[in-house]
């Protein structure tokens, strides 16, 4: 699998070069680029997925969800700029593959699931694997977590409609966002939006992107 994860991060790589006049850039930060070589994808996936866990794609994970494109869960870390002693939320846990992630970029990840059993397995999961500074949670997403903030960065991985006021308050000043915005299925652009000291914020349209949609009420 080793070398199949070596071939995946190159691909990411190449992608990352292809679409630099979107990205603003040509190659994401090497920290990103190690993160994605050390996590074992394939432990993330259904047992009858595991040989495309490489795959340059997302892949179906149960529950109508899906584990995110590498290329995508690149390109939103890298877009976080986080620092070793940050602290991140993550909307939408999934199968627990980009908490990990960002698990070896910061200090502590909150990540919240509205699906209770892709929350639970991805705990249990986490835990196997030796990582232990993620906290999952089963919850509504558009809630944040408020006793957790203020965060360093957030990053939604299901499509909203607009921006979650919640999750605007729980962002610190100087903290980055990453959260794809649009209509359920098309014309979904992924966002970064930065919040400055005054607590104005900057909004950036990145990339053109496709994401499940983020159920409210979870
Ligand atoms: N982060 C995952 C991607 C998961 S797909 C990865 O690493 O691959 C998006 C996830 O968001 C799904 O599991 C879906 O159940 C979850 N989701 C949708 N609406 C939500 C909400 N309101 N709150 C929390 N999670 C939500």
């Amino acid at each position: 699998m080793a070398e199949a994860r070596l071939a995946m991060v190159r691909t990411v790589v190449d992608e990352v070069l292809w679409t630099n006049r979107y990205l603003g850039k040509t190659a994401l930060d090497p920290r990103v680029i190690e993160a994605l070589g050390s996590v074992p994808r394939e432990r993330f996936v259904p047992p009858e997925w595991a040989d495309s866990a490489y795959d340059n794609r997302p892949l179906p994970i149960g529950h109508g969800q899906t584990i995110s494109q590498p290329y995508i869960v690149a390109v939103m870390t890298d877009l976080l700029h986080l620092e070793p002693g940050d602290r991140v939320l993550e909307v939408g846990t999934g199968c627990g593959y980009q908490a990990a992630i960002l698990a070896r970029l910061a200090a502590q990840v909150c990540s919240i699931e509205t699906v209770p059993e892709l929350a639970s397995e991805a705990a249990e999961r986490l835990k196997s694997l030796g990582i232990a500074n993620v906290e999952v949670r089963h919850g509504d997403g558009y809630l944040g977590w408020p006793e957790g903030a203020p965060f360093d960065a957030i990053v939604v991985t299901a499509a909203a409609p607009s921006l979650p006021r919640a999750l605007v308050d729980q962002l610190k000043p100087d903290g980055r966002m990453v959260i794809p915005i649009g209509p359920r299925g098309s014309d979904q652009e992924l966002v970064l939006v930065c919040k400055e000291k005054d607590g104005s914020l900057d909004r950036r349209s990145v990339l053109p992107v496709a994401f499940v949609p983020m159920v409210p009420g979870g």
